[in-house]
């Protein structure tokens, strides 16, 4: 039973009176379950902190040296100020001073959310980042439609969701900036002091980086079947197979094996309304995330000869209710329906694709749990670990969501997975544009 001074901790704000509360506790002198809520309780500190920094970088960007006045606009330099004083680059000034001006200026709900310590400052960095080149009042309702999501999603889940609700809002806005990030894309070579090097390729085409990383993949996975003599794991092929490739070495006669072909996968989630071009949905790419209609329907143009298609079913909630596989035998086993249901790994904040991931009794079968899709969910072989050896516990939830409570006692909640449906969050935020009341929020 967790003290009572943790309680309060729970229950203080963020301030000046959680500081010094905060102050009071030796971290040594906690229990497993005490410390939980103890680093909970300093996190939101740090995010008041940051939000307090944010308003203060803010007039700071906006100041002259001796008055107290401010300027209409940001000083031209006040980047370079700030990185002299933070002792940080130009480059990491600019986006923090970006941030503070999105954030107080534009986004003050987001700057409250951050004050409240429900979001950390990486994360609304992340989301000022990709809002900037959004309307203001459409920033503001995308920030609201996000608002219940703000404090259970990771950074990446967030990107994920306000891709799509951009996306969902201003598709010729998105086609547009892509088309200009694809103008300056190159290859960057990076000398590191441990003796090794980078070489990556930036702002490619996502369908031609896709296809080059299939081939790279399809080729390792072969050479890793046939039993590679040279013993490396499947990382340290890949990185062998693509050093190769770009060098004009052909991988197979350096020991690489040649792959079958058709054996790698694509999983596009499109609308059959979008397919047909009746409409504009955006439509989603699993491992690359929310696409354009166009760039969704080129992809399927491209596969549309080789791949084996498959469809999945849902419902109006999102929520998958049937799979299977076109032209061929209707394959409605249990794996494939819970992958589809599930997407990702079940655990908070995990996005291993569930296809990647076992299929666990969350109750134990050794306990009487049965077989059954309702008993059945997506773990990754990290989070299965630690429910089965780590003392973690699952329990279903009505309408699909699930319970984790952990060793040390905290309960966290994992809401079912939606998949790609965003046109129902651009109805919200058509209705908050003009006035009316909003539909349910989609939550994940
Ligand atoms: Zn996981």
């Amino acid at each position: 039973m967790a003290a009572r001074w943790v309680e309060e901790l729970g229950r203080t704000p963020p301030g000046a009176e959680l500081f010094g509360r905060l102050e009071a506790v030796d971290p040594r002198s906690c229990t497993g379950a005490e410390l939980v809520d103890l680093v909970e309780a300093h996190a939101r500190q740090v995010a008041y902190q940051q939000s307090r920094l944010l308003a203060a970088v803010r007039e700071l960007g906006h100041s002259t040296a001796a008055t107290t006045e401010r300027l209409d606009r940001v000083d031209a330099y006040a980047d370079t100020e700030l990185a002299f004083a933070l002792t940080i680059t130009d480059y990491a000034a600019g986006v923090l001073l970006s941030a503070a001006t999105a954030a107080v200026d534009t986004l003050p709900a987001l700057h409250q959310a951050l004050a409240a310590g429900r979001v950390d400052l990486a994360k609304v960095s992340m989301l000022c980042s990709e809002l900037s080149e959004v309307e203001p009042d459409t920033a503001r309702a995308i920030v609201d439609t996000l608002d219940p999501e703000l404090d259970r999603c990771t950074g990446n889940q967030l990107r994920e969701r306000v891709r799509e609700l951009i996306l969902a809002v201003d598709p010729q806005a998105v086609k547009e900036r892509a088309k200009k990030t694809a103008e300056q894309r190159f290859v960057e070579h990076t000398e590191y002091a441990n003796g090794t090097s980078a070489l990556c390729g930036m702002y490619l085409a996502k369908e031609r980086a896709s296809a080059a990383w299939e081939h790279i993949d399809a080729i390792a996975k072969a050479t890793k079947a046939g039993g590679d003599p040279l013993g490396r794991d499947i990382a340290q092929i890949r990185a062998d197979v693509f050093a190769d490739l770009l060098s004009g070495i052909d991988p197979t006669a350096a020991g690489a094996a040649t792959p079958t072909p058709g054996k790698g996968a694509i999983y596009l989630h499109i609308n059959t309304t979008t397919l047909a071009c009746l409409d504009e949905h955006p439509a989603s790419i699993e491992g690359f995330g929310p696409v354009i209609a166009d760039i969704a329907r080129q992809t399927v143009a491209q596969l549309a000869e080789h791949a084996q298609w498959r469809f999945v079913v849902e419902d109006d909630n999102g929520q998958a209710v049937a799979e299977g596989r076109l032209k061929y035998r209707p394959t409605l086993g249990q794996t494939r329906f819970v992958n589809a249901r599930d997407v990702t790994c079940r655990a908070p904040g995990c996005r291993r694709p569930a296809r990647a991931c076992d299929r666990d009794h969350v109750r134990d079968y050794a306990h009487g749990g049965q077989t059954t899709i309702t008993n059945l969910c997506c773990l990754c072989r990290r989070h299965h670990r630690a429910k089965h050896a780590g003392r973690f516990r699952i329990r279903r939830r009505a309408r699909g969501g699930i319970d984790w409570v952990t060793p040390r006692g905290a309960t966290y909640t994992v809401l079912p997975e939606h998949g790609p449906a965003p046109h129902r969050s651009f109805h919200g935020i058509a209705c908050q544009a003009a006035g009316l009341r909003l539909p349910p929020r989609l939550r994940r």
